[in-house]
């Protein structure tokens, strides 16, 4: 049930803004307690579930992955009957009576409360050539693009537990996989790292910064530095994932209202409201929060639970 407010000004209780773990289990309480919300997506349903190849920290999935993970949850959105908006939402607003005015680039709709779960956009690296390779060789995504790159040499940038999960997987599908970490370790969880060097295609340069993307049609090849010894690289390679941490997608939100930290990461309290009054942000665009799967979920399980409390007026 799709309700279009362009003519009719009637308040709706719940939007949730995302459909990323975080807005999906939000939506799932609000709809088995009868509030009836409506998430608003850009994307499909499942947000960075879609991006992932494997997931191996979800409890009750020994191994799954993100394509099964994510179609599981398309159902239970349509079996649950959960109102689904396929729009951007590109500004929210308030009125002086607190109710909440979403604006997608067509409509325009009003809510009671709302739920900021937007999580994060990858961070761009900003090297020669890799804007101009980007789709030609250079990814942000191993689960849209990995399978274009079988049995021929990968590059990984980054160090953390998204660029050592993702790599694992690419190594079952490239012949050679080269991590390239700017620290003298990997951060990634240690299960992740001990499983990472254990396996015989993948190589981890260690102190190593790339300087420049090179190719013709595609990329072709890269050039690295290590920082420590001063040496210059030329690595030749088919494809390359980057993975170096993201940024919030926060740029609906009016800066004026102070919801945000340093970094444009989301403020809450116990409870996952903002200093706004029925204003909620859960995952990972919620600062100081560990971004994870999990955590995701467990945010929007807190929000509903106050949401639910304190009842609707409207
Ligand atoms: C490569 C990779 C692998 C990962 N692997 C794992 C793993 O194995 N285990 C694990 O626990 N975690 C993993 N993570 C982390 C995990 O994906 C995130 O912690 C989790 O997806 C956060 O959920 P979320 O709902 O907060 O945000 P997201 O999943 O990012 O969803 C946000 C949603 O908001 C939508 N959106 C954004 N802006 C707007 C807007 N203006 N209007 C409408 N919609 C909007 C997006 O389209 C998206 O649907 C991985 C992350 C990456 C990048």
């Amino acid at each position: 049930m799709l309700i279009n407010l362009k003519n009719n000004k009637r308040i709706l209780p719940l939007a949730i803004i995302g459909a990323g773990p975080s807005g999906i289990t939000a939506a799932i309480y609000a709809q088995r307690a009868n509030i009836k919300p409506i998430i608003f997506t850009n994307e499909i349903v499942c947000g960075k579930i879609a991006k992932t190849l494997l997931i191996e920290n979800y409890p009750g999935f020994k191994s799954t992955t993100g394509a099964k993970f994510c179609k599981e949850l398309q159902e239970q959105i349509e079996f649950l009957k959960i109102s689904v908006i396929y729009q951007k939402v590109i500004n929210l607003a308030k009125t002086a009576k607190g109710l909440f005015i979403i604006n997608t680039k067509t409509e325009k709709f009003y809510f009671e409360k709302v739920i900021i779960a937007t999580g994060t956009k990858e961070k761009q690296l900003p090297v020669k050539g890799i804007k101009e390779f980007h789709g030609r060789g250079v990814s942000y995504c191993s689960s849209c693009d990995g399978y274009f790159f079988k049995d021929l040499n990968i590059a990984v940038i980054g160090g953390g537990n998204a660029a050592v999960e993702e790599s694992k997987i690419l190594a079952q599908i490239g012949k050679k996989i080269i991590i390239i970490n700017r620290d003298q370790k990997l951060l990634a969880e240690s299960m992740l790292i001990s499983q990472i060097e254990k396996m015989s295609n993948v190589q981890i340069y260690y102190n190593t910064i790339l300087l420049e993307a090179q190719g013709k049609q595609n990329l072709e090849k890269l050039f690295l530095k290590n920082v420590v010894t001063q040496q210059k690289i030329e690595l030749k390679v088919d494809g390359l994932f980057i993975y170096i941490g993201a940024i919030p997608n926060v740029d609906f939100l009016d800066p004026e209202w102070s919801i945000m930290d340093d970094n444009k990461y989301i403020i809450v309290n116990n409870h996952f409201e903002t200093n706004i009054t029925n204003l909620y942000a859960i995952g990972d665009v919620v600062s100081g929060y560990v971004q994870q799967y999990t955590t995701a979920i467990s945010s929007a399980t807190f929000a509903l639970k106050n949401i639910i409390e304190r009842g609707f007026l409207h």
